[in-house]
């Protein structure tokens, strides 16, 4: 079933295959908008679109690993060839590795995390914007995390103060940079840029430890995917409103 809100819009979601980003790609394609799911793996991707055209959704299968330069150039000039702009992108492909106290963190297990996280959503984004200043009203949502947030996990009383991944946590502090830095940039452009935090969610990053939907986690991204011309740029959300830095 679809609305027409989004109609003739397209939308791109990385690490879509799965988990909440696949879940946001249902949401916004369900809304009327093409979207294009990024994936690094094509088994994956081209499962996933599938599910979502068994749905009576416009899917497409992009193959997109955002750690991988090539792949992010040829997507950005299929995108281009096929639809000449960008409406939405979600920046949503992530990992988690660190399991141990920052003392004891492999240098690599850090490099690899930004690598995907950080570095990951600045080659998306410095990519695609050319197509998204081509479409109407580009909307830019980074996936970030509550443990992004210095404002909370600093708190030693606070609910994060014991999940000190340093990799994880910090590759999450950079995203919310990079959305401030990006939204200053863009200032004065229709396009927003924005940071989403949604909630603890029962996924394979968590091996499904979190107590919130996939539903329920994709409701922050989608609507600020969604956001109309006097919505906010250079914010940092959740489901209940703002979220400190
Ligand atoms: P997930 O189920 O593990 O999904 C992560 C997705 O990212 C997968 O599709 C994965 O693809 C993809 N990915 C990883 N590395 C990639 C790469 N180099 N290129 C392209 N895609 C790549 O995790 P999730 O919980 O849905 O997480 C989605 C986002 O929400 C992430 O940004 C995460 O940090 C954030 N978040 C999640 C929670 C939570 O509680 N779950 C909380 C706060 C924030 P493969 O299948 O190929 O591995």
């Amino acid at each position: 079933m679809s609305d027409s809100s989004l109609k003739g819009k397209v939308a791109l979601v990385t690490g879509a295959n799965k988990g909440i980003g696949l879940e946001i790609a249902r949401q916004l394609a369900q809304q009327g908008c093409t979207v294009l799911v990024g994936a690094r793996d094509e088994q994956r991707g081209e499962e996933a679109a599938g599910k979502l055209k068994s749905e009576g959704l416009d899917a497409r299968y992009v193959r997109l690993d955002v750690t991988d330069q090539s792949t992010i150039d040829a997507a950005a000039n299929w995108v281009e060839s096929e639809f000449q702009k960008l409406d939405i992108l979600v920046n949503n492909a992530a990992i988690g590795l660190d399991r141990t106290p920052p003392s004891q963190l492999d240098i690599d297990i850090l490099r690899r995390t930004y690598d995907t996280n950080v570095f990951g959503v600045f080659a998306v984004t410095k990519a695609f914007l050319p197509l998204l200043r081509k479409a109407e009203a580009g909307r830019i949502v980074n996936m970030s995390s509550g443990l992004g947030s210095l404002a909370q996990t600093s708190d030693p009383k606070g609910p994060f103060a014991e999940v000190n991944l340093l990799a994880y946590n910090s590759s999450k502090s950079a995203v919310n940079a990079l959305t401030v830095q990006f939204a200053t940039e863009l200032r004065g452009t229709p396009i927003k840029v924005n940071a989403a935090d949604p909630g603890y969610v029962a996924t394979d990053l968590n091996e499904h430890r979190g107590y919130r939907t996939v539903e329920q986690g994709a409701q922050t991204p989608v609507r600020l995917a969604m956001l109309p011309a006097d919505g906010p740029t250079g914010g940092y959300f959740n489901d209940e409103g703002v979220v400190p830095w």
